[in-house]
Order: C-alpha cells, then sequence, then structure tokens
C-alpha cells in the first residue's frame, strides 16, 4: 500500500488518468490507517488488491443500425462483510485503476457502517449524453446480460452512479430478472438498488447522498458552533448528489453562493435558488450561463468566499493549488476522492477541516441497503422512516468518526478507515482463511 501519484501542476486540463493513478491515492489513506490500527500483514495484502476484476468488451446496436463495441468493468473489492455493493458509471473517461479505487472505498463505506455487504463498483467507457434513450437501454441491457451470474441478489448489487440513474437501474434489474432464474419476484429486484419507486426503489433513495452530507454538516456546525442559517456553501457538481445536496442544505437556512459543473461555473453573493437551478440544468444540460449569477472561471471559484465547499463531481478537482485557494471553514466530500494527499496536507495546515468521503458520501450505500431489505422482506417504508434511519446511521456514525479521530490524534479520514480496518480484521482474524 504505497502511493507514486503526484497532483499534476494544472489538475484541471489534465484527463482522469493523468491526473494520477486513483488506486494508489486510495490506497496510501488506507496505509496511514492500517498503520495506525497495526493492521497484519495478512489482512493488508488481502486489501490491497481487489478479489475480482472483470473486463468486457461487448457489441451494441446503434440506432442507425451500426455496431459499436464498448468496454465495461465490474470490479469486486471485498466481500468479507456481505455481497459486493457499488455503483455503475457510464462516463467516458472510465478505467480500470478509477473503477479499483472506487470499488476499495466502497468496502470501508460498508465496513464503517457496520452494513453487511462488501466493496464493487463498475460501469462502461462511454460518454451517455451522446447515446438516445434507446441506445443507452440495449447497451444497459447487453452489458448486464454479459455481466451474467457476476452480479446477484447475494452475490453483487449495482446502484447509481455519475451518468446513470434510476430508469439504467431499472433496465439492469429487469435484464437480470429475465435472464436468471428466481423463486420470489419480488425479492430478486434486489440485485440492483437506486431503482425507481414504482419498479421496487425505495423512497429517499435518490437524495440519501445529499442528505447523509447534510447530517454531517450538521454535526460539524455543531461541534464548531457554525450556524447554517445564513451560512454560505459553493458545490461543484450539480448531478444527483450535488443537486440534492445544494436543496437540502437551502432548506436548512444555508445560501448556495457558487455553482459548478463540466459546462461552466457561476456565482451569485446573494444565493442561487437550487430549484430553479435544477429546472434550468434539466433543459440545459448544464449550470453554465445561468441567469441571475455571474459567470465566473473555475480559478475563480475556488477562491470565492464560503463557509462550506461540498465537492460533488468526479474525483481528484482538488489538487495544492485547489487547496491553497480556498477560503471554505470546512469540505465535505459529496464525490469519490476529490482531494489529492499533497492538497490534503495544505488544506490541514490552513485549518480547513475534511469530512471525507467514505463518511459524508456513505447515505447513499445505506439507503441503498434500506432498499435491499425491503425487497428482500417485501416491504415498502414510508420516506419519514428512511430519513430518521439514515438520520441515525449517519449521527452516530459521524460521532464514532469524530470519538476515534480526537481519542488518537487523527484527522477525520485517517479514523474512518480506522474504525472500518478494524471491523475487517476482526472478522478476519476470527474466521481465518479457508483452506
Ligand atoms: P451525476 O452524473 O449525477 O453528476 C455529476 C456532476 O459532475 C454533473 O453535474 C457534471 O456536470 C459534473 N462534472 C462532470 N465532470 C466535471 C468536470 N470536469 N468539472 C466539473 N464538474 C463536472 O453523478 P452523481 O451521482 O451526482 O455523482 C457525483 C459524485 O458523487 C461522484 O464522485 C460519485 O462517485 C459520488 N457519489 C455518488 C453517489 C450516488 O448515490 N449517486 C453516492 C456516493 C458517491
Amino acid at each position: 500500500m504505497s502511493s507514486t501519484s503526484k497532483a499534476p501542476k494544472n489538475a484541471k486540463k489534465s484527463s482522469l488518468k493523468e491526473r494520477g493513478n486513483l488506486f494508489d491515492i486510495a490506497m496510501a489513506q488506507v496505509s496511514k490507517a492500517a498503520d495506525v490500527v497495526g493492521l497484519t500483514p495478512k489482512v493488508r495484502a488481502i486489501l490491497a488488491q481487489p478479489k475480482n476484476e472483470l473486463i468486457i468488451n461487448f457489441p451494441v446496436q446503434m440506432d442507425d443500425g451500426s455496431w459499436r463495441m464498448f468496454k465495461g468493468y465490474r470490479v469486486q473489492h471485498n466481500n468479507l462483510l456481505g455481497p459486493y455493493k457499488g455503483g455503475m458509471r457510464y462516463h467516458h473517461e472510465a478505467n480500470l485503476d478509477e473503477m479499483k479505487a472506487l470499488a476499495s472505498w466502497m468496502t470501508y463505506k460498508s465496513a464503517l457502517h457496520d452494513i453487511p455487504f462488501g466493496g464493487g463498483k463498475g460501469g462502461v467507457r462511454v460518454n451517455p449524453s451522446t447515446l438516445s434513450m434507446r441506445e443507452k437501454e440495449r447497451l444497459t441491457r447487453r452489458f448486464t446480460h454479459a455481466l451474467g451470474d457476476n452480479i446477484g441478489p447475494e452475490w453483487d448489487i449495482p446502484a447509481p452512479d455519475v451518468g446513470t440513474d434510476g430508469q439504467i437501474m431499472v433496465w439492469m434489474m429487469d435484464t437480470y430478472m429475465n435472464v436468471a432464474g428466481y423463486s420470489d419476484k419480488n425479492a430478486v429486484r434486489r440485485v440492483v438498488t437506486g431503482k425507481t419507486i414504482s419498479s421496487g426503489g425505495s423512497h429517499g433513495r435518490s437524495e440519501a447522498t445529499g442528505l447523509g452530507i447534510v447530517f454531517c454538516i450538521e454535526e460539524w456546525a455543531k461541534d464548531n458552533e457554525l450556524d447554517l442559517d445564513g451560512a454560505t456553501f459553493t458545490v461543484q457538481g450539480f448531478g444527483n448528489v450535488g443537486s440534492h445536496l445544494a436543496n437540502l442544505l437551502t432548506k436548512r437556512g444555508a445560501v448556495l453562493v457558487g455553482c459548478g459543473d463540466h459546462g461552466g461555473y457561476i456565482a451569485n453573493p446573494e444565493g442561487l435558488n437550487p430549484h430553479k437551478l435544477r429546472q434550468y440544468m434539466a433543459k440545459t444540460g448544464t449550470v453554465a450561463k445561468y441567469q441571475g449569477a455571474k459567470e465566473i472561471t473555475r480559478e475563480e471559484f475556488f477562491g470565492l468566499d464560503c463557509d462550506i465547499f461540498i465537492p460533488a463531481a468526479l474525483e481528484l478537482e482538488i489538487g495544492p493549488d485547489e487547496a491553497r485557494s480556498l477560503k471554505c471553514k470546512m469540505i465535505a466530500e459529496g464525490a469519490n476522492g476529490p482531494t489529492y494527499p499533497e492538497a490534503e496536507t495544505i488544506l490541514q495546515e490552513r485549518g480547513i477541516e475534511v469530512i471525507p468521503d467514505v463518511l459524508a458520501n456513505s447515505g447513499g450505500v445505506v439507503v441503498s441497503y434500506f432498499e435491499w431489505l425491503q425487497n428482500k422482506r417485501s416491504e415498502r417504508w414510508e420516506l419519514e422512516e428512511v430519513r430518521e434511519k439514515l438520520h441515525r446511521r449517519m449521527t452516530n456514525t459521524y460521532r464514532a468518526v469524530r470519538q476515534c479521530a480526537t481519542q488518537r490524534n487523527i484527522d477525520m479520514r485517517t479514523a474512518t478507515y480506522v474504525i472500518a480496518l478494524e471491523r475487517l480484521q476482526k472478522s478476519y482474524q476470527e474466521r481465518g482463511i479457508f483452506p
């Protein structure tokens, strides 16, 4: 577990791959916590590699009759505590090292919350905005068919991530149900989570990641005597996570003063209306050029005055330059892996605390677990029940991480891994290695 990846001079202009090996970065984070825990060499060695790495090349017929080849991935990092669990990403820069990092973070998220799941991640190397709905459906069904029994309700359970949504999850579920034998039609729907409500999804799943971040921010605000009513925040990424988060935080009185996505960046010190921004984005595909806000550069966005900054776009967006520019009091990582290790050191020196991804954005996997349970038991929980259960889990876990960080004098990211690693190590010690 060692890192050789360095932040490039200009994170913004480089492709994801050029930005550094995400798996090396993930391993370096874990390694720091492994030293604190005194993780045995055997457990270190097991967790340093995913159990399975699957790459599938498959053809899809396009609307004009032509065929195109696509590359799909499914990485299964660890299933000691339960079935592999993690999102499916459709992105034109999807690559194996990214999937390995994302899959490993899922292992730690589940272990952190003591949820009976392991960690997995997958997706397809494609820009979904270039596909029609019919093409997206054919691609999803063909990919799911090619995955075969590498996914399953008690084996590996996909969910939405960047570029995928509830509709895509429903196509995955339907394809799986049509090709795999099953004995219980209700229960088999839990082969994927994050489905639409009408096809077996849970109330509160689409907002869950954003709401989980808000619960973490509320706890941090209590600890640091920050009044959220009137506090200012900025969000990078206005997709599932960013838009729900902005909406929910605004409802608590906080003011969204800057936002940005792949199309550009905007600011308004008087506050942006997340609801209207979402409507605008649904029409144009981006928040850029939204009326009632000033267009700003990415550099200006990272220098905006605010109390809270939430990265909710892609990984490796906060390099040393961004860490030096940020004027916030704290960062809550909505995105997975948004911060370079070098940037984190600068943030610590500047007294900007980071609520790490594995904790902050874990509301998604928590409510995915609730959805999986509801399907398994043929139940339907009310929205308020889901929110209340999520609140309890997120605040209890936040408090456990805070306590661990304080007692051991470590940062919150390391404390998050310490709790997860201790759970995994205990189970490995009790079970041993077969045969
Ligand atoms: P999404 O596809 O709904 O939205 C992604 C957002 O990022 C979009 O607004 C897009 O414009 C923006 N973006 C893409 N490239 C960008 C760039 N180069 N610069 C600035 N913005 C850019 O995805 P999502 O589900 O909201 O996921 C966002 C992040 O949260 C990812 O890191 C994902 O892994 C993580 N996450 C998602 C969930 C979930 O439940 N969806 C759960 C945990 C973590």
